[in-house]
């Protein structure tokens, strides 16, 4: 396990601040890992000729993603049936949700808690929630004396089956970085402000850990039921970037 102190200064890989595609493109140019070409990192849109397809593709993401769906659906290499279900599956099957429910099934019972201590892959694949990006998962257990907070540097590992697909911020390179560097300035301008006893331990995911926060249970829920507590389990607060909401 790869958990960083706040105190110190965790070590960047140098290629955090490039998306896959850039560092493929340096790869294919020959070039090693951090190379510039000229002023600026290789990127897969600086192409030189415009006639290249890529030369074609609108900047908006939103929009690139929407010609590129249309050209593989016009190639006939993908099948907009099939991706209809994956987005649906996304959107509305696999998410928050599924991490919410083992958050407060560990609120409510000890045992279980103590089970997704030892071993939270076999406990999630139990309850249904394994796959892609979830085959092994580590539960980390909020306490008064450590908060932790998740972080992939190298590009946007995160535990699908449990948290669905992760939010654009966590992805984003101010995120990966400042995470390590600064985390209670992060958590500040998301809106957590911890005790000053209380530590911060940032978490590196990697392509084989996905990691699961288990916020602590907020006051006044003694009793409630799964459901209820489940309710007040965000997605942030199972990221470490938020906490759980407490009883209104
Ligand atoms: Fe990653």
């Amino acid at each position: 396990m790869r958990g960083m102190g706040a105190a110190q200064p965790a070590k960047i890989p140098p290629e955090a601040g490039k998306s896959r595609a850039a560092r493929a493109a340096g790869r294919k140019a020959g070039l090693p890992c951090g190379a510039r070409l000229g002023h600026g990192l290789i990127m897969p849109h600086d192409h030189a000729d415009p006639d290249h397809a890529q030369a074609h593709l609108p900047s908006d993401p939103a929009l690139r993603v929407k010609a590129l769906e249309t050209l593989l659906e016009r190639k006939g290499l993908i099948d907009p049936a099939a991706l209809d279900a994956i987005i649906d599956t996304y959107a509305h099957k696999i998410g928050p949700q599924n991490g919410a429910r083992v958050v407060a099934k560990a609120w409510r019972d000890p045992d279980f808690a103590r089970a997704l201590d030892e071993d939270a892959t076999a406990v999630c694949a139990e309850l249904g929630f394994y796959g892609r990006q979830g085959e092994h998962v580590v539960a980390l257990r909020n306490t008064p004396d450590c908060h932790n907070m998740v972080v992939c540097t190298l590009c946007s590992c995160y535990p699908w089956p449990l948290l669905g697909i992760p939010p654009g911020w966590y992805k984003s390179d101010a995120y990966r970085s400042r995470a390590v560097r600064e985390p209670r300035k992060v958590l500040a301008e998301f809106g957590v402000a911890l005790a000053p006893d209380q530590s911060v331990r940032v978490w590196d995911s990697t392509a084989e850990i996905r990691y699961l926060v288990i916020p602590m249970r907020p006051e006044g829920t003694e009793g409630w039921d799964e459901e209820a507590l489940a309710a007040l389990v965000t997605r942030d607060s199972m990221i470490g970037t938020g906490l759980a909401r407490t009883p209104q």
